[in-house]
């Protein structure tokens, strides 16, 4: 029991795979000792830019690639992404510069082509509930990095992680903030939301500074935040000319900076030490 929270009650409504049954879960190194940082554009726009994001990602000391080729977007008439050439240069890039690929399967319809390249298969908060989807990446074998949906409560978000487990993938939650009352915040980053997360699930969580905030102003004070309150890793949209990019503009974080900011993160991780309810 965590103040009100009752996990028994939990942990008799999911059959097992995300509460209970077994030690804590690493995926693809991500919850493990040390800090994984992905970052990379919002939408792979052009194979240029993947190849330059790439090469600094790297550098910075990220493990992972980021960048959608199919994007979810508010407007049909907003740029959709670039589509399947896109997955190609993610990987291409990926690979030169000794990352892993984290994209977007948008639709069932894009999980064959994504699960090709993808070492992590994103599923946007928009799909949330979308259980066909979840279904169906659960059994393309390839894990899944599930995001938080815009308003979904933690259980609502552990049970479509449920989906995924039922699958045979292995999962990691991504907490990218929830709708709020406040406009000048594109999201309110549930921090407290992320931290309760640590307690109750045995897969890893990270955080999306990002698409919490929607300003690159205040992205890194997020992202430590985030990682003083134990995330298991950041997720972090960056562009080499934030003003030009095509989609998310303003929560763009520039590529410049990166470096800066996987530096302190690492040492944010390096001075807290929490120890969690579950073994
Ligand atoms: C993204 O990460 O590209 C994205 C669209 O995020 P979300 O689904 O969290 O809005
Ligand atoms: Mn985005």
């Amino acid at each position: 029991m965590i103040g009100a929270f009752d996990g028994k009650k939990l942990r008799r409504l999911l059959a097992s795979a995300v509460l209970t049954g077994g030690p804590r879960q690493t995926v693809l190194g991500i919850g493990g000792d040390s800090l994984t940082l992905m970052a990379g554009p919002c939408s792979a726009e052009s194979e240029e830019l993947v190849e330059e994001c790439a090469r600094e990602v790297s550098r910075a000391g990220c493990r992972f690639l980021r960048g959608g080729a199919y994007k979810p977007r508010t407007s049909p008439r907003e740029f959709q992404g670039v589509g399947e050439p896109a997955l190609r240069w993610l990987r291409d890039s990926a690979d030169r510069h000794g990352l892993k690929v984290v994209t977007e399967a948008r639709d069932v319809s894009h999980l064959p082509a994504v699960a090709e390249v993808a070492h992590l298969i994103q599923i946007g908060s928009r799909n949330m509930q979308n259980f066909e989807l979840l279904r169906l990446a659960g059994k393309t074998g390839v894990p899944v990095l599930l995001k938080r949906g815009l308003a979904a409560t933690l259980e609502e978000f552990l049970l479509s992680a449920e989906y995924v487990l039922e699958g045979g993938s292995s999962v990691v939650l991504c907490e990218r903030g929830i709708r709020g009352f406040e406009p000048w915040t594109r999201n309110t980053f549930d921090v407290g939301g992320m931290a309760l997360l640590k307690h109750l699930s045995r897969w890893p969580v990270v955080a999306d500074p990002s698409h919490g905030t929607g300003l690159r102003e205040i992205v890194g004070q997020v992202a430590l935040a985030a990682v003083a309150a134990g995330a298991d890793g950041l997720i972090v949209e960056t562009h080499p000319r934030p003003e030009e990019s095509l989609t998310d503009r303003e929560q763009a974080f520039p590529l410049s900076d990166l470096q800066e900011l996987c530096v302190r993160a690492a040492y944010v991780r390096s001075t807290v030490r929490w120890s969690y309810l579950l073994p």
